[in-house]
């Protein structure tokens, strides 16, 4: 899916609990090489090969892997694609490098809630999950991020920092484009721009606080990680979502 000019968005299907839907990692690139932003689930290398491919871009020229936060479905196939790419180089927010980098379990990754998501899968399925379960993927990170910083990517990427999702959570402003990478502080459900998902989102108050660090960008296409793109009048529902969110915690 075409995001702006050598911009796109990789769509790959996520299978979880027998429920499946489309994530969409980004792909930007330059004259200097590709930039992916987050992995997929594990086992997703050589979809993300073939999606790269098709948008044009040769899979070896990506060069720099950013991560919006640490959850599986963004992190998964990272130790592949670090493995498969020379060289690449990671970036992610310090909050959440230590998870990352395997020095801490995966905020999310704890056996309860993952047995309860993984309750109806086939036998073999189930195998494969608590596999990855106790095995969870993790990378080095080469570059700490902590938000403010602009990268020398497709004219400039700002960095802002969006905790509460996770504590490491970023979400992406590419300025020649009006294109925010929202990872999951925003998603698009049945058509509408939301804000982060509230079962996963261990600290929502902090979560629905950081739409606020949103409103100040001329945002005029949202791509969600879960949903997609967003391009009616961006700018304006996340105003809203961040008033209507004051307003119900009494700011
Ligand atoms: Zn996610």
């Amino acid at each position: 899916m075409k995001l702006g000019n050598q911009m796109e968005a990789l769509e790959l299907t996520m299978d979880l609990g027998g429920s499946r839907s489309s994530i969409y990692p980004v792909l930007l690139w330059d004259e200097q090489g590709a930039v992916l932003v987050d992995t997929g689930m594990p086992g997703q290398l050589d979809a993300i090969r073939q999606a790269v491919e098709a948008a044009g871009v040769r899979f070896a020229d990506i060069r720099h892997i950013i991560l919006t936060h640490q959850d599986i479905d963004h992190i998964g196939s990272l130790p592949e694609l670090v493995e498969a790419l020379d060289g690449v180089e990671v970036w992610a927010h310090n909050d959440d490098v230590p998870y990352i980098q395997g020095e801490r379990p995966l905020m999310k990754m704890n056996r309860d809630r993952m047995e309860k998501l993984f309750e109806q899968l086939p036998e073999d399925r189930k195998e494969m999950a608590m596999r990855i379960l106790d095995h969870p993927p993790h990378a080095h990170v080469d570059h700490i991020l902590h938000g403010g910083e602009t990268l020398p990517f497709h004219g400039g990427v700002q960095v802002i920092h969006t905790p509460g999702h996770t504590p490491g959570h970023i979400s992406l402003f590419v300025p020649s484009e009006g294109l925010l990478i929202s990872g999951d502080e925003l998603r698009v459900v049945d058509g509408e721009l939301e804000g982060p998902a509230e079962g996963a989102t261990p600290d929502m108050a902090q979560a629905l606080k950081s739409l606020g660090k949103l409103v100040p960008f001329d945002v005029r296409t949202v791509i969600c990680y879960h949903g997609g793109t967003f391009d009616r009048n961006p700018a304006q529902r996340i105003l809203a979502l961040h008033e209507a969110a004051d307003q119900a915690a009494g700011r």
